[in-house]
């Protein structure tokens, strides 16, 4: 009997600390990254007194609230402008949570949950986010009327720097290759070829710095809040804030706010190109990007957004980037097999420890 309590003990346990092997199997929600939060300087981020809203929902009154109502006003949500909105969580502002949850892809919860919050925080694109959506099933997006370049084709779009409207702490040529590797990236999955030219004031795509209020109507704000902006075709004004700590290379920017450039020129050559903000959260067009990070790489999203407004280059092959999606995914995948393996292989020795 003793022995049989012991063998019973053992195997109790060894189920246990399978089950255990087995947690990754249950995530019941991915928690949101944290680090925008945590890691920005608080006299430095726009947006960081939204924290103090966290959790409230329909009905409550917090002082801010009417803050948030504005930024909701600026990216698309409340459709009415209001000069004297109330800190109250009215009906109105539920709507705009809910629409905004949907649009980030988030969970719909109708509430300023850590996750909505956090995201709020997060440094964005200073494009709205109200552009229709004209299909169901997919999650990429235009701009109204679905503008798109009308040249003939082949079709090649010339780009230029601003002469005056630069940043000195990095050199010309830097900025110009990582906007050549931008550009390349949109190049390789549709027919469209993008040129530098020297003629800043004749090229289709006019790129710049900009600090605070420049003229277009949409002032830049100091260091993170909105990154940059771009307008929809055949406009060609790419803007990026002058005040951001813009990087190449992490390894020697030290600095806890810095922007990846990279990421934030291929952003805004998509809404250059035509493509409003997806819900995807791995997409390039993506509405917001944390600082110190990275994100350059094309996702079948933007490809099929793109593509369906200018077709494809005849020499992208849709199967590689299936490929290399699904090899980021394996790693993935292959910790939830095996977490299913060890919860089934529990549940077997469960019932057999019951049934002696
Ligand atoms: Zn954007
Ligand atoms: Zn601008």
């Amino acid at each position: 009997m003793f022995l049989f309590l012991s063998y019973y003990t053992l195997f109790f346990r060894f189920i246990i600390f399978l089950l255990f092997l087995s947690r990754p199997c249950f995530p019941a929600r991915i928690l949101p990254d944290k680090s925008t939060v945590i890691t920005v300087d608080a006299h430095n981020a726009t947006w960081h007194e939204f924290k103090r809203l966290l959790d409230a929902g329909k009905g409550s009154h917090v002082s801010g609230m009417s803050e948030l109502k504005t930024y909701f006003h600026r990216f698309g949500y409340l459709p009415i402008s209001d000069t004297n909105f109330t800190d109250s969580f009215d009906t109105q502002l539920e709507s705009a949570v809910v629409l905004y949850q949907k649009n980030l892809g988030l969970s719909v919860t109708g509430k300023l949950d850590s996750d909505t919050i956090s995201t709020i925080m997060s440094p964005r694109c200073g494009m709205s986010d109200n552009a229709h959506a004209l299909h169901t099933t997919r999650r990429f997006v235009y701009f109204n009327g679905k503008p798109r370049w009308l040249h003939t084709t082949p079709m090649t779009l010339t780009y230029a720097f601003s002469p005056d409207n630069m940043i000195d702490y990095m050199s010309i040529s830097e900025i110009r290759s990582v906007f050549k590797r931008a550009f390349s990236r949109w190049a390789s999955v549709i027919p469209v070829n993008f040129t530098e030219t020297e003629n800043y004031l004749s090229a289709n795509i006019r790129i710049g710095f900009y600090r605070g209020d420049h003229g277009d109507g949409e002032p830049f704000d100091g260091v993170l809040g909105v990154l940059a902006h771009a307008f929809s075709p055949e406009n060609g004004r790419l803007h990026l804030d002058a005040a951001e700590t813009w990087t190449v290379d992490f390894n020697s920017v030290k600095s806890k706010v810095a922007v990846d450039l990279e990421s934030v020129a291929t952003h805004e050559i998509g809404h250059v190109l035509g493509l409003a903000h997806t819900s995807v959260k791995e997409a390039v067009m993506y509405p917001s990007l944390s600082p110190r990070t990275k994100k350059v790489d094309l996702k079948i999203d933007d490809v099929e957004g793109v593509q369906a407004l200018y077709g494809s280059n005849p020499n992208f092959k849709f199967s590689s980037l299936l490929e290399s999606e699904n090899s980021s995914n394996h790693a993935i995948g292959l910790q939830r097999t095996f977490s299913s393996w060890t919860i089934s292989l529990a549940m077997v020795f469960l019932l057999l420890v019951l049934h002696t």
